[in-house]
């Protein structure tokens, strides 16, 4: 399959972890940050294949498992509500919040409907002015241009019945965040590189120079990590610290120009509690105050929440990359796919989903 066959072409993969294994002269630690990168590093076997004592710690880039437990609460307290039509990606239906999800709610007749973007969710706002309209706007760089959009969209067309519950997180200080960390091992990062493709990689220069780490901007394909993980090794063993573009085929140094417009437009940086991790300083994007009338937390007053996760889950530890799921006592047990304790365990971008997928540990269990 074009497109497709060329990017997972075992006798390349096998050239690719020959040069891997003949270029490692230590038991290198290299994080990929994001989620969709772990999913096939784990379902293809890739960290299985690396030199001996070299690792691959996975990140925290899966934006279902780190948007914080009170915006889940928010988004149910609000789905609730009679008068709205609460919309969102199929895939944070099934985040467990504290006392249930989206999907439970819709069984018990909220208005709750997956979009494939946030532009629908305008749609359904116009076609339905008697209602209110909400999206979840989650996820990393990568989401926001849409949603960006979807605002301004709104804003243009005089759609007053549609707003946003943000909660948009940013990789680069996570990233800060994770080497500042007193335990962190990580020698080496393959960025995202469809996060890139939005923002470039300009913002990644000065953390490899300062903190002195290799960041490769890697794809998403089998041979994309794999080539990934030779080119930051490549950077380790000669002493090397920058930024590189593995990803070449999609991404340019300094991004989508006309998507960071939009998102500059519609959104300003702030403060960001991160689940699992705590809050990091300049970590997120909120609407800025030109759009604050398309704030769903302004406009429905939620109240206090009390949050209270579920105290099995180790999801923060795996999420800085200091333990494995296997290490969870609920793992595979109390916590599968269909009975998710955590959010790690809820999207297949998610370690513990990655890792209950490939059956990684599960015989013991
Ligand atoms: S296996 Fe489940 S309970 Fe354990 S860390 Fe992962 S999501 Fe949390």
């Amino acid at each position: 399959m074009k497109h497709l066959d060329e990017y997972r072409d075992p006798a390349l993969a096998r050239r690719l972890l020959g040069e891997l294994r003949a270029t490692a002269t230590r038991p290198w630690t290299v994080m990929e940050v994001c989620g969709g990168q772990t999913h096939t590093i784990v379902r293809q076997g890739i960290d299985e294949l690396l030199p001996a004592g070299m690792r691959m710690i996975h990140g925290p880039g899966c934006p279902v498992c780190v948007t914080p437990l009170e915006i889940i609460d928010k988004a149910l307290a609000i789905a609730a509500r009679p008068e709205v039509i609460f919309t969102s990606y199929g895939d944070m239906l099934r985040v467990p919040g504290t006392s249930g999800d989206l999907v439970g709610l819709k069984a018990r007749g909220a208005d709750v409907r997956v979009v494939y973007s946030p532009l629908d969710a305008v749609r359904i706002a116009r076609e339905n002015p008697e209602r209110e309209v909400v999206f979840l706007a989650v996820g990393f760089e990568t989401t926001a241009p849409a949603n960006a959009m979807a605002v301004l969209d709104a804003a243009k067309t005089g759609v007053t019945n549609f707003s946003v519950l943000v909660s948009h997180v940013l990789v680069p200080p996570a990233i800060t965040t994770l080497l500042e960390a007193p335990d962190n091992q990580v020698r080496a990062f393959l960025a995202a590189g469809h996060v890139c493709a939005v923002m470039g990689w300009t913002e990644y220069e000065p953390i490899a120079d300062h903190y002195g780490v290799p960041i490769v901007v890697t794809g998403f394909e089998p041979l994309d990590l794999l080539e990934g993980i030779l080119m930051a090794v490549r950077q380790l063993e000669t002493g090397r610290a920058v930024v590189e573009n593995q990803y070449v085929r999609a991404v340019r140094r300094t991004g989508n120009t006309a998507a960071r417009d939009a998102v500059a437009q519609v959104f300003r940086v702030t403060d960001r509690k991160w689940r699992g991790i705590g809050e990091i300083p300049a970590s997120g994007l909120a609407l800025d105050p030109a759009f604050a009338g398309f704030d769903a937390d302004r406009r429905f007053a939620t109240g206090d929440i009390v949050t209270r996760e579920s105290p099995a889950c180790i999801a923060g530890e795996i999420l800085r990359g200091t333990r494995l799921p296997t290490d969870c006592q609920a793992y595979g047990t109390a916590c599968t796919p269909r009975t998710p304790l955590g959010a790690p365990m809820v999207s297949s971008e998610g370690t513990c989903a990655a890792f209950h997928n490939a059956g990684r540990g599960l015989e013991l269990r």
